[in-house]
């Protein structure tokens, strides 16, 4: 670890680095930075800087403002965007107690607790996501509009797809930022992006949907554009998801390979699998926490309904993909990536440990389009829905006390609060929708 801190200070040395961002996300999501000169490194590598908590929505209250950052040195990074003149560099931080005790209400700090849950039962978590976005244009204000211009479709090239130039910019610079990029495309919808990083474990994956997010935000700026990471910006064509591919690995190999189970899979991954669909309904919240997710979540685009696994298509909350052998693994479809990275993963690894434990059971997998499956079919398929809305998921997580064990006490209580009060104000506010179908008609 000193040698680790010994480390970071070289390379801000080598690098010119005049000042450093210290990151940490909040419960919802957030990205946070305090900004500090470089002089102020050595302090902040021993855990002594503080940061008033209070101002942070849902961390503390006033009385216990006083929080420390304890940076990770792993996460240490120069931002390749600015200018080699007065370098700036990041480190992305846990959130500590005065008393030297990790603070309850760190989203970081509970995917590790999670994370060790797995690892005392020999477990490590993999996860790849491929997070979608859309890029708009901006107007001559600078502020963000809805239009794309670009008509282009999946995997289309140029000169149709105007994003592919950010698109490239954002690849290069996530690569100058130790990303190694698989793939980047265009996706189903206009203006709709996607790119595919490297999977790794579970907290280095969510560090870096983190970083992913802002750069992707910051590199679109620098072209004009705005990105977006709301899940169902436009009425009527695909919303962006962040598929979660999960793998366990056992002392070095695939957990969920098994070359002897049906379809390839191990008993481990299917009790993963079970477990993530038992609790589906209410880790849904943490995965989709915007009213907004929940326009995503329905038939036609792509994004799964249904709690249902299969080897082959697109409807279902769970696919597996075809690949065996240690890139055995298994998609979740639902999350979006307005969810908070930490808190999803954390929840989707918790749920998942809970069906190993329990050694629950999947149904049998579905080839059917379930998109195209009555009612009465559902029924007899035992094929359950996902929440249709925000209130409904929190209603869900109320109920589940293991999905609420993982997130502790704290972050679920602010959680719920913020997020009811957030319903509430959707609820009640008139929407252009009722406008325009009730205004001149009543
Ligand atoms: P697809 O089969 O949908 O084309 P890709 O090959 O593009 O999927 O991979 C999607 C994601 O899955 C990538 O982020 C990749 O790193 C990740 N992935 C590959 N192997 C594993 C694994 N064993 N565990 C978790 N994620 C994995
Ligand atoms: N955009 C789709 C979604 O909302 C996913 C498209 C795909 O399969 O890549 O989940
Ligand atoms: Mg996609
Ligand atoms: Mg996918």
């Amino acid at each position: 670890e000193k040698e680790k801190k010994i480390k970071v200070l070289k390379q801000a040395e080598e690098w010119g680095v005049k000042f450093i961002r210290l990151q940490f996300t909040d419960i919802f999501g957030v990205l946070k930075n305090v900004a500090i000169p470089i002089d102020q490194l050595p302090k902040a590598l021993n855990n002594e800087l503080m940061f008033d908590g209070s101002s942070i929505e849902g961390f503390v209250r006033i009385e216990e403002s006083d929080m420390y950052l304890y940076p990770d040195p792993d996460t240490f990074v120069i931002f390749p965007w600015r200018p080699r003149e007065g370098t700036v560099a990041r480190l992305i931080c846990d959130i500590y107690n005065p008393d030297g005790t990790p603070f309850e209400g760190c989203p970081r700090n509970t995917l590790k607790r999670v994370v060790a849950e797995a690892k005392d039962m020999g477990f490590v978590m993999n996860v790849g996501p491929e997070a979608e976005f859309f890029l708009f244009h901006t107007d001559q204000a600078g502020r963000p509009t809805l239009e794309t211009h670009d008509q282009a479709s999946y995997f289309d090239l140029t000169p149709v797809d105007l994003g592919e130039e950010a698109r490239r910019d954002m690849v290069l610079t996530l690569e100058q930022m130790g990303f190694e990029i698989e793939a980047s495309h265009h996706e189903v919808a206009p203006g709709q992006h996607e790119i595919d990083f490297k999977y790794a474990d579970a907290l280095t994956t969510a560090d870096r949907i983190a970083t992913f997010k802002f750069v992707v935000r910051t590199i679109a700026q620098r072209h004009g554009l705005h990105a977006t990471f709301m899940p169902k910006p436009i009425y009527g064509i695909n919303g962006s998801g962040m598929h979660c591919n999960i793998s366990l690995f056992r002392d070095g190999q695939n957990a969920f390979y098994d070359p002897q189970g049906e379809l390839g899979l191990s008993d481990v991954a299917y009790h993963f699998i079970a477990g993530i669909m038992a609790h589906a309904r209410a880790l849904t919240a943490i995965t989709n926490p915007t009213v907004n997710s929940y326009k995503r979540l329905v038939p036609g685009y792509e994004a799964p309904v249904y709690i249902a696994w299969s080897p082959r298509n697109r409807s279902p909350l769970i696919r597996i993909p075809a690949k065996r052998g240690p890139s055995t693994r298994i998609e979740v479809r639902h999350p979006d990536p307005s969810a908070n990275p930490y808190l999803a993963i954390a929840v989707l690894l918790k749920a998942g440990l809970d069906g190993i434990k329990k050694k629950l059971e999947p149904p049998p997998p579905v080839y059917k389009n379930i998109y195209a499956l009555s009612p009465e079919e559902l029924a007899r398929e035992g094929i359950g829905v996902l929440p249709s809305s925000l209130e409904e998921a929190l209603a869900e997580l109320e109920k589940d006390e293991v999905i609420k064990e993982a997130l502790g006490s704290h972050i679920y209580e602010r959680f719920m609060l913020a997020k009811r009060l957030e319903c509430e104000q959707y609820r009640t506010t008139v929407h252009p929708w009722e406008i325009e179908h009730y205004l001149t008609k009543f």
